[in-house]
């Protein structure tokens, strides 16, 4: 009871010390309310000194004869008056004190009637000492308003202020009398305990009576002292506190053994529903108190939730007589923020515990505040082993423990953690693990001054991710570094060779690969590819790189070059190497490689023109024969140039059609006539002039352009052919490139069918080049070409190989001589034993005998002595065009045939 009664005391007393503590805080918001008025009066100056800018706007537009001048004052006088007449409205709407506001609706008026006469006033001169009337008076009444305002803002601050002051003085003058009261009323009551403890022991042993005593004595105590006056046992009563008790915001119960209520204050009534009857002193606990008190079912709870959803904290002491003490205290607010609080403790878990990554938040003092499963899962740990308030280290010891850093020591692993908690590069903080899995690990400070660490499991994007780099710089193929990493690697060779000794960049290309991959096809083409590129790095050192760039093309650079010699004696190494005959799965290989060489720095020093030198080089590596190597040359350049420009032209003139054929008659000796005319293709290009075949033919063949233009040839000439005469032949002659595929067969069979020519009237050309490629496949194309009625002749030999085996390969109907043997026939020591013994060769072997280049008549003699069947040359001809052939056959063959051909 004392310390209750102490505890109101003290309650009221912070209940006053708090009302001073508003009192103050009252006292500072009239200060601000001061202030607040203070600075209305700044908007009223503003306002006044607009005015002032807005009088000269309005003198300016009244004086000002410039109309687009007075356009824009006029603009610029509407926006002032408008937001002026607002702030002013403002103030006469937002003041509470009429003398303000009046005075707010004057200066609004006034200005309003000044701002009309302005605007609607015609200018004249008359008028303005009125209009500067208006507005001085305008401006008088702005200036009221700020007197009046600043009056009344200084008054109230004032009064406030006394009146505040002297409540502090009151208030806190009640309080010392009450902190003065309170030991007085204390040891009144103890008096009155005391009192009630002697009566305690003369009443029966029933503590219930006791209590009966006790409420009696307090309903006695309530009418007065004087009621007791005459009683010998009365002493003092103690001043009545049940105002004190009944103010606390707890609820106070108290009951005796029996249960039953021995007092209650106002605030159980209210806390716990029960009605004021039922809390009387003497009454048994209702049900609800009763299920509170000890032995009630809820006893053991220390909150409990009332029927209308309050929440109830109840503290319950036990009185000496078995009574109890319950106190009440409403803590609903309490309750829903901390089941808000728990509730949002278990999804954070949750959520938590079902995120992808791993996760692990450490205070200031790097100790664990929570770690979720992921990162146990990752790590290896046990569920839930992880506890709050472990150090970081005792974390990392503990992944050690589980295996995932094998041959990594403490120190280090703190290193890296330290690392990565320095970093911001959160791109490049990855972990890798035993059994290779990488984790990639993002720290970010927290506002507390500890970090959360999230850990991503990305093993799989990691390998996928090196798989696609290593792959965007490494041919599929060979595993060799592409063309990409070449670049690269040549570009770490210019840092070397600036201070070093230089390098080498060779361009290697085998030598006729497309002949074995389209006769044994692909995949013996790419198992020599593999076998290639194994040889060529077995050839080269640590330093050096080789690379495949496509196809049958590799690159090697060569580190560490300080003469040309060192480059020479590596490229002809690869030559030897390469050419070595290959065991393949199913077939044995042998093919060359040509090698074009580009020396840095002499050369250049730059990845793409170190490249391209070599390539020029290479291309003529191949010009000379393939299976040799060559040094690139400035002037090779200017003619690699020359050819590029030569195969645009090409490609143009073919698009436009401007190729002509002209034809050469060929001369029978037999019969001494014509007996047919080869078709020559003619090109004349506006600038170059007439252009070779010797020059373009070969440039087409490479560009693959002499394909559809071999098809034309062979058209045209054939439907030119069918015009003339029966028996008169033509010559068409054919490329090897065309030879290449089988639709030569039907190139041929369909000019034919087209232009009606006899199959026997057409010869076909062809080169030793032709069966130099593939021999299977050419000889069987040949065949089928002359099951269609057509002669094949062999054209220029004596030139390329000239091996007598090719003879043998396929029976030719002709033979032509080239007309290098020709020239030298009658000349000392020339030719003519070698025309001798290939004419009666040919003839032995059944095949037409023809010389070509026949310029003079010694050599006309000559080859009819040696038993030729047939000569062509510029002593009959050069090739002419369709027109001059008629003019040709009347010539050599009579007037008959000559018409026939016109
Ligand atoms: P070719 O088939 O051996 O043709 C004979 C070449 O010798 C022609 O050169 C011709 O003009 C030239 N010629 C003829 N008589 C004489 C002579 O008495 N003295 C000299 N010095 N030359 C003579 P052209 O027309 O320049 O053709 C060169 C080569 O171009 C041809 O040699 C042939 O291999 C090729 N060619 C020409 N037209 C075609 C064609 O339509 N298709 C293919 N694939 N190659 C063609
Ligand atoms: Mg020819
Ligand atoms: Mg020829």
């Amino acid at each position: 009871m004392p310390i209750a009664l102490a505890a109101a005391c003290l309650g009221l007393v912070l209940l006053v010390g708090h009302a001073v503590g508003r009192l103050r805080e009252a006292e500072r918001l009239v200060a601000r309310n001061y202030a607040e008025s203070l600075t209305a009066l700044d908007g009223i100056r503003n306002a006044a000194s607009e005015l002032s800018h807005l009088r000269v706007d309005h003198i300016r537009a009244r004086i000002t004869a410039d109309p687009v001048e007075r356009a824009k004052l006029s603009d610029r006088i509407a926006e002032r008056y408008q937001s002026l007449s607002a702030n002013v409205g403002a103030i006469a709407a937002r003041s509470r004190p009429a003398l303000i506001s009046q005075a707010a609706v004057s200066a609004r008026d006034s200005m309003s009637i000044w701002h009309e006469a302005m605007r609607t006033a015609s200018g004249r001169q008359e008028e303005a000492a009125d209009l500067d009337e208006l507005a001085d008076g305008a401006q008088t009444q702005i200036t009221h308003l700020a007197a009046a305002t600043e009056r009344y803002g200084f008054s109230v601050h004032k009064t406030a202020e006394a009146a505040i002051a002297d409540r502090i003085l009151v208030i806190e003058g009640i309080v010392g009398a009450m902190v003065a009261l309170v030991p007085l009323v204390a040891w009144l009551l103890i008096l009155r305990i005391q009192r009630a403890a002697a009566a305690d022991a003369v009443a029966p042993p029933s503590s219930r009576a006791g209590m009966e005593a006790r409420a009696e004595a307090t309903d006695q105590t309530s009418h007065g002292p004087v009621a007791r006056a005459d009683d010998p046992e009365w002493t003092p009563s103690p001043p009545d506190m049940t105002e004190l008790v009944d103010a606390a915001q707890e609820g106070l119960i108290f009951t005796d053994g029996d249960r039953r209520i021995v007092y209650a204050n106002a605030s159980a009534a209210a806390l716990t529903g029960i009605g004021p009857d039922a809390l009387r002193p003497g009454e048994p606990a209702s049900a609800t108190l009763a299920d509170l008190l000890p032995g009630g079912p809820m006893e053991s709870k220390d909150k409990v939730r009332l029927t209308d959803g309050r929440w109830l904290r109840v503290g319950r002491r036990p009185a000496p007589d078995g009574g109890t003490l319950l106190v009440l205290a409403d803590v609903t607010d309490r309750k829903r923020s901390d089941d808000r609080a728990e509730a949002t403790a278990v999804s954070l878990r949750t959520a938590l515990d079902s995120m992808s990554q791993g996760l692990c938040l450490y205070d200031a003092a790097h100790r664990l505040v929570v770690a979720n499963r992921r990162y146990e899962e990752i790590y290896g740990q046990e569920a839930g082993s992880l506890t709050t308030g472990m150090t970081s280290t005792e974390v990392l010891e503990r992944s050690m423990s589980a295996g995932n850093h094998p041959g990594s020591t403490l120190s280090e692993l703190l290193g890296e953690a330290t690392r990565i908690l320095t970093k911001s590069d959160r791109d490049h903080n990855f972990q890798e693990l035993a059994g290779g899995r990488i984790i990639q690990i993002d720290v970010s400070p927290t506002a507390e001054g500890g970090f959360v660490a999230t850990y991503d499991d990305v093993t799989e994007r990691w390998h996928a991710e090196s798989r696609i780099a290593y792959m965007a710089r490494h041919d599929a193929l060979t595993d060799l570094p592409n063309r990409l990493l070449l670049a690269e690697r040549i570009e770490g060779a210019i840092t070397q060779a600036s201070r070093e000794a230089g390098f080498a960049v060779h361009c290697l290309d085998l030598d006729n690969f497309k002949q074995i991959n389209d006769t044994l096809g692909h995949a013996v083409g790419d198992e020599l590819l593999c076998a290639v590129a194994h040889r060529l790095t077995a050839c080269l050192r640590e330093v050096d790189t080789v690379a495949r760039l496509g196809g049958d093309e590799f690159a090697i650079v060569q580190a560490g070059v300080e003469t040309a010699e060192d480059a020479a004696v590596l490229a002809q190494r690869i030559v030897e190497v390469v050419s070595t005959p290959y065991e393949l799965a199913e077939h044995s290989v042998t093919i060359g490689v040509s090698i074009g060489i580009a020396l840095a720095p002499a050369d250049g020093m730059a990845p793409d023109r170190l490249l391209k030198s070599a390539d020029v080089a290479l291309y003529k590596s191949k010009g000379d024969g393939r299976g040799v190597f060559r040094f690139f040359e400035a002037e090779m350049d200017d003619r690699l140039q020359a050819r590029r420009l030569l195969e645009i032209d090409l490609r143009a003139a073919f698009a436009a059609e401007v190729f002509e054929l002209y034809y050469q008659p060929i001369y029978d000796l037999s019969q001494d006539r014509i007996s047919g005319f080869e078709a020559l293709l003619r090109w004349t290009h506006p600038t170059r002039g007439r252009v070779s075949p010797a020059e373009f033919v070969p440039l087409a063949e490479e560009i693959g352009l002499i394909v559809p233009l071999g098809e034309w040839v062979l058209r045209k000439a054939c439907a030119e052919a069918a015009r003339w005469p029966g028996t008169l032949k033509v010559a068409v002659n054919v490329s090897a490139a065309q030879f290449r595929s089988a639709q030569l067969i039907s190139t041929v069979r369909e000019a034919l069918a087209e232009t009606g020519l006899a199959a026997q009237r057409l010869e076909l050309e062809i080169t030793e080049t032709v069966l130099l490629a593939d021999r299977g496949s050419t000889v069987a194309i040949l065949h089928a070409l002359r099951a269609m009625g057509p002669r094949i002749s062999m054209d220029d030999f004596g030139t390329g190989y000239s091996s007598l085996s090719y003879l043998r390969s396929f029976p030719f109907d002709k033979m032509k001589i080239d007309q290098s043997f020709i020239r030298d026939l009658t000349v000392e020591n020339g030719s003519g034993f070698i025309v001798q013994a290939v004419i009666s060769l040919g003839t032995n072997l059944g095949m037409t005998m023809t010389a070509e280049g026949v310029e003079t008549e010694a050599q006309l003699a000559r080859l009819r002595e040696e038993g030729c069947d047939e000569v062509q040359g510029y002593l009959f001809s050069p090739p002419v065009p369709v027109s001059q052939i008629a003019g040709l056959l009347e010539k050599w063959n009579g007037a008959e045939e000559a018409a026939q051909a016109a």
